[in-house]
């Protein structure tokens, strides 16, 4: 990218030079052709502004339709990405006021591009632009007086960005019209954004997708009889989710965007979506996130209501603001600017799924007047694509004059932004954010901070221990606080909170990290390792509620408010690794198994070489090693040092003997399901596997219901959540698209060029779905030794199968939980998916299912000694009836059980004839992750009606013939956010075989002792 990019400024160079010389000789005129056709493409006069009623045509610059052969908003046409990319690059090289930079490539290999629109004067000093803005946006160092010379000079940059939804199709084609506009037009208007402002515009942020959704387009014009192409894959992985991965930045599009910001930090961050009518201004409903600078709350309000004021005046009709967005997760690809104390914001423009022209009849709560929608959508109207872009591109170009207009004040704004961020540790607190040392999983640590650090923030490194008054350190998972979150910090929660005692301190060990919060970004970091807490009664949430990353990626962080730790030695960091090899002498190698999860990358690096899990934890040489440790025999040490090194993982080598009883860990031939109708949730699980080099075969739930031995292909079949749970859910999954007409082959061909990419899946049919034979052949797949995964709505598919005895999942009944941090304890340590993990582990929770295990037998409740606990009588709650006319007796205690007690509880005078029903007792369900107690169930976000889950199994392991079935009601690889929840998958996975390990069955002694007597060789 770096060879193409100097090449292109060389040619820019040019260019310009010849293009400067020529300048006086290009002119404008009508472009009565182009003008006619918007006007006949706009359905109404009050969907269009005097901005945009009109193209000029220039003499030297391409309009859009001598390149593209139509207008733009033409009906019933759009164009690839490879087109518009390179009518950008016509008109940077036909003019001198355009530059095209590449932005990076998408997966797939399409380019990414920053078109950048100002004045020749402006082009010719961008560098110096860029540097006043990169001065701005760090103003450590830099003197008050210094700084207001620097916005004296600078101009403000906004960067508008279109379709990262694929669906989402005129924001491309309005860009390039922009562009082209930004470029020739001479009205006071027009040069007023040019001369003082620089416009930048990525035409399209989800390169994969839209072109594959042309395709899918351009497919249903030609074919109008044939039934329609869903698109399945918006992107290479996820779909509308491409838009959530601002926490994980995992997507090539997140990472070129990401980059491309902090390259020139624009004052003003813009995406262009689709959905609502008609034109729907960013400000939200709030709650709005609570640690971005109130700076910016303003300038979005102030920017959408100038906006809509402008609209309004001109009589458009349907533009508004407020009750869309809520303005709260900070996930979004604009919460790049906002999280960098620029102003990130969006437009939702009414799109038609493509270029059509049609009558949309809106429902009521679309059309209402409201106080946030004086000037509410029409019930019905014809709707057009030059609608949307009219809408689009009167709007933003308000935006664009506005923000040029007022550029001192929005650069001031910027300084003042990241001014107060650098302030933030002294002003608002915390001071820092301490990752301790000694965090018994390096790697995960390393990878959160590595993480912060792409998104800019600066991180250190203490030099020595020190040590904090404990009050002021505060394990930000604050379920485990004072016990196993933090062992570094040790404080005592009782004497802190006793007025006569001395509170202890909070040691803090050398080398631990430090995310200082007097740098720039700190804001962004305390966002998103801080907890969240979200009241009920606000207005509904947009998204996540909560997101909390240490907790989430089980990663220990101290939130530390005492401003000394700002003096403390310390030094900054480059990137963040982890040593590893292996140390000590002999030919058994150990690997402590801390959940890291470049534990499971190990395992597939080395396929070749035969390894073991240790069914118990145990000491060897002082040692200690958790259950699930990897236990080597025979391997090329050097191969192994090398992996170890590459992966940081710590491997013990010893001559002593490991008593200890232990199972093969396997390699397991993975199945990754997808259906052909949404692969936005299999995409996380795809870029988990591939992030951590896990092999997998990707697979369509309709290859299922054509294969009959599973088993013979796969160990373990993932299904991530498909569907959207209950029976319609679950007939939706084994009904797939309807078979109607012809088969509907996905496959590339002249009129779908891009429906396949390397990675991807194709098929000759992609009507059906699972079928009844998919799901019964997964059942045999079950029944003949391997492991089903069903993650969250999935997993009423195996329970419905009938393979799940003892186990049901049921849709929650009033539960509301739109996406949280929630706590969970591990209830059988035992078992392979457990291994590695300590007793509580923090997951992420979004709605259900509710799973629930028991015999049957035992009766409701039981456990808890609840108010309704006896019948009306004399006394009270805790005191005796006393029946009349006879001795008393006094009742049967009531038994205390725990939640699994409980479950698997049956009553002594069960007949055996009932006990029939029930598999044998090491068949029966193992939960092996429960969630906490309601009142400890949320750490971050919201959750009404917890009740529901708490205290329900989590993840469990259902046995079934010779395999076994696991069911998570979470889902642990959501958004490149969960690692803390990865292992439980890879645990199944590498145990796939061995599952029953640790079963609580009273043979275990003797199975120890044997194993221990294989050991000496
Ligand atoms: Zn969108």
């Amino acid at each position: 990218m770096k060879r193409g990019m100097i090449g292109f400024l060389l040619l820019i160079g040019i260019l310009a030079g010849s293009s400067l010389g020529q300048a006086p000789k290009c002119t404008l005129s009508a472009h009565t052709e182009y003008d006619k056709k918007i006007k006949e493409y706009t359905t109404e006069p009050y969907f269009i502004t005097e901005l945009v009623d009109h193209l000029p045509l220039s003499s030297c610059v391409p309009a859009p339709d001598a390149f593209l052969h139509h207008i733009v908003g033409a009906p019933d046409v759009l164009d690839y990405t490879k087109d518009i990319n390179a009518y950008m690059r016509l008109l940077a090289s036909k003019s001198p006021r355009v530059k095209v930079f590449s932005i990076g490539k998408s997966e797939e290999g399409r380019e990414m591009l920053a078109v950048v629109v100002s004045d020749e004067r402006n082009l010719a000093r961008l560098e110096r632009y860029k540097e006043i803005t990169r001065r701005l946006a760090d103003p450590r160092g830099l003197k008050e007086e210094d700084a207001h010379k620097l916005i004296g000079e600078g101009k403000p940059i906004y960067w508008a960005d279109g379709s990262i939804h694929s669906p989402e199709t005129g924001a491309p084609e309005m860009l390039m019209e922009l562009a082209y506009r930004l470029a020739v037009e001479e009205t006071p208007f027009i040069q007023k954004i040019r001369s003082d402002s620089i416009v930048m515009i990525t035409p399209l942020v989800e390169t994969d997708g839209h072109d594959r959704m042309v395709d899918v387009y351009m497919h249903r014009k030609k074919h109008p009889e044939d039934p329609p192409y869903p698109l399945v894959w918006w992107g290479h992985y996820v779909s509308h989710d491409n838009n959530r991965d601002n926490l994980g930045v995992t997507l090539a599009l997140s990472r070129n965007m990401l980059k491309t910001f902090l390259e020139w930090h624009p004052t003003v961050m813009h995406d262009l979506h689709e959905s609502v009518p008609y034109l729907y201004i960013m400000t939200g409903t709030g709650p709005y996130n609570a640690w971005l600078d109130p700076i910016v709350i303003s300038e979005w309000q102030q920017m959408a209501y100038y906006e809509i004021e402008e609209m309004t005046k001109r009589g458009v009709i349907g533009v508004w603001t407020h009750g869309f967005y809520d303005g709260w997760a900070p996930n979004y690809l604009l919460s790049i600017a906002n999280n960098h104390n620029s102003i990130g914001r969006f437009y939702e423009t009414f799109g038609n799924g493509g270029a059509d022209t049609r009558v949309r009849t809106l429902p009521a709560e679309s059309t209402s007047r409201d106080w946030f929608r004086p000037n509410p959508p029409l019930p019905k109207v014809k709707w057009s694509a030059r609608n949307n872009i009219n809408m689009q591109e009167s709007a933003i170009l308000f935006g664009m004059n506005n923000v040029a207009s007022n550029g001192q004040q929005f650069l001031n704004n910027f300084y003042l932004k990241s001014h107060r961020a650098v302030e933030k540790a002294r002003n608002e607190g915390p001071a820092a954010w301490v990752f301790p040392a000694d965090d018994p999983r390096p790697a995960e640590q390393a990878a959160l901070l590595n993480l912060l650090e792409m998104q800019g923030v600066e991180i250190q490194r203490t030099d020595k221990e020190f040590r904090i008054p404990a009050a002021t350190a505060e394990a930000s998972d604050k379920g485990r606080k004072g016990e196993d979150a933090a062992p570094a910090a040790k404080p005592d929660r009782k004497s802190s909170d006793a007025a006569d005692k001395k509170p202890a301190d909070t040691i803090i060990p050398a080398g631990s990290y430090v995310v200082r919060m007097d740098q720039p970004y700190s804001r962004l970091a305390d966002a998103v390792l801080d907890t969240q807490y979200y009241n009920p009664r606000d207005p509904r949430s947009y998204d996540d509620t909560g997101w909390t990353l240490g907790a989430l990626r089980n990663v220990k962080t101290l939130r530390v408010t005492d401003v000394s730790i700002l003096d403390t030695p310390m030094q900054k960091v480059g990137d963040v690794t982890v040593p590893g090899g292996v140390r000590g002498e002999g030919n058994i190698y150990l690997i402590n198994h801390n959940t890291d999860n470049t534990l499971a990358s190990l395992r597939f690096r080395l396929a070749s070489v035969a390894m073991e899990a240790a069914e118990e934890p145990f000491e060897v040489d002082g040692l200690k090693f958790k259950a699930g440790t990897f236990v080597i025999r025979t391997v090329d040490r050097n191969q192994l040092d090398q992996a170890a090194k590459d992966l940081g993982l710590k491997v013990h080598a010893t001559r002593s003997e490991v008593k200890v009883s232990r199972h093969p860990l396997a390699v397991p031939r993975v199945a990754l399901v997808h259906n052909w109708q949404n692969t936005q949730n299999d995409g996380w699980f795809r870029i988990a596997f591939e992030t951590l080099q896990v092999p997998y075969t990707y697979v369509a739930d309709t290859k299922l219901r054509e294969t009959a031995n599973l088993r013979q292909s796969f160990d373990v079949i993932i299904l991530p959540p498909m569907g959207g749970g209950g029976p319609a859910g679950l007939s939706s999954i084994i009904r797939g698209l309807p078979r109607r007409g012809d088969p509907m082959p996905w496959k590339n061909s002249d009129e779908t060029p891009n429906f396949v990419a390397p990675g991807l899946d194709s098929t000759d049919d992609i009507r059906g779905g699972l079928g009844y034979s998919g799901l019964a052949n997964l059942e045999q797949f079950v029944r003949d030794g391997g492991l089903l995964i069903a993650v969250q709505t999935s997993a009423a598919l195996p329970v419905a199968g009938a393979m799940t005895d003892m186990v049901n999942v049921t849709d929650a009944r009033a539960m509301q939980a739109p996406g949280s941090v929630v706590l969970a304890s591990v209830d059988d340590k035992r078992s392979p998916i457990a291994y590695g993990y300590d007793d509580k582990l923090y997951v992420y929770f979004r709605q259900g299912p509710v799973i629930t295990v028991s015999t049957g037998l035992g009766g409701p409740g039981g456990q808890e000694g609840a108010a309704t606990g006896r019948a009306s009588g004399r006394g009270s709650i805790s005191d005796p009836d006393v029946i009349q006319g006879r001795p008393y007796i006094a009742p049967e205690k009531q038994v205390k059980r725990t939640p699994r007690e409980q479950e698997l509880y049956i009553p002594e005078d069960t007949p055996d004839a009932a006990r029939w029903f029930l598999p044998a007792h090491d068949a029966f369900p193992r939960v092996v992750l429960r969630f906490a107690q309601e009142k400890e169930l949320v750490l971050s976000g919201m959750i009404t009606g917890g009740n529901e889950i708490a205290e329900k199994p989590a993840v469990v392991d259902v046995p079934h013939g010779k395999g076994h079935v696991v069911l998570f009601a979470t889902n642990p690889m959501w958004r490149a956010e969960t690692m803390g929840s990865f292992f439980l998958v890879f645990n199944a996975m590498l145990n796939y075989d061995h599952l029953s390990a640790g079963v609580a069955v009273p043979a275990t002694k003797t199975a120890t002792a044997s194993a221990g007597a294989e050991d000496q060789e």
